[in-house]
């Protein structure tokens, strides 16, 4: 497991494939925006 799905793990409760992603890119890392805004970067959680 990589840090990033550990990451969603612990933030979300979830397995990492099972979040739903918008189709919006995090500007910072260029991943799939999470359906809660947030990415595995941080970005958005401000
Ligand atoms: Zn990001």
């Amino acid at each position: 497991m990589d840090n990033k799905e550990d990451a969603h793990a612990r933030l979300y409760k979830k397995e990492f494939h099972e979040v739903d992603y918008l189709d919006v890119k995090c500007p910072l890392c260029n991943s799939r925006i999470d359906e809660y805004g947030y990415c595995a970067c941080g970005a958005g959680d401000s």
